[in-house]
């Protein structure tokens, strides 16, 4: 595997976030209820309400979602909030935080505080607002 993940690393994170409602987006499962491989992407379906946003080239609004970095040296867990890929400062993703995992002491549960404030800002979230943002200009700026 890729950057030093081991699979049970891989295992304690699925788990750790399946058990916070989150959901594997991208990738599948092994028999043994592993993603299989570390290029996973878990992501929190109840953000915007739990309103379902339809793909649209990758222009709609994202709701928070988790990945192992893998280009790095050593792998690291990163969390994005939700929001948009391209947005004012008030609606624009960003990467709140970046854990580096290291075999057998991944440490997830020091990041129980950042996901309460995370998951609870994103279910509160109007996506409609996000929409606008996106395709209006920052906030609407062409509103008139
Ligand atoms: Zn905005």
């Amino acid at each position: 595997m890729a950057a030093g993940i081991f699979p049970a690393d891989l295992k304690q994170v699925h788990d750790f976030f399946v058990g916070r409602g989150w959901r594997l987006i991208y990738n599948d499962l092994d028999e043994e209820g592993v993603p299989r491989n570390p290029e996973a992407l878990w992501g929190y379906a109840p953000g915007y309400g739990g309103a379902t946003i339809n793909s649209l080239d990758g222009v709609e609004p994202s709701k928070p979602d988790a990945a192992l970095n893998l280009e790095s040296d050593k792998p690291e867990l990163e969390i994005t909030t939700a929001g948009n890929e391209n947005g004012c400062p008030q609606h624009a993703r960003h990467v709140v935080i970046s854990l580096e995992l290291t075999a057998g002491t991944t440490e997830l549960d020091s990041l129980n505080p950042v996901l309460d404030e995370i998951e609870s800002a994103a279910r509160a979230m109007n996506p409609r607002e996000l929409i606008e943002c996106r395709f209006f200009g920052a906030c609407g700026a062409s509103r008139g």
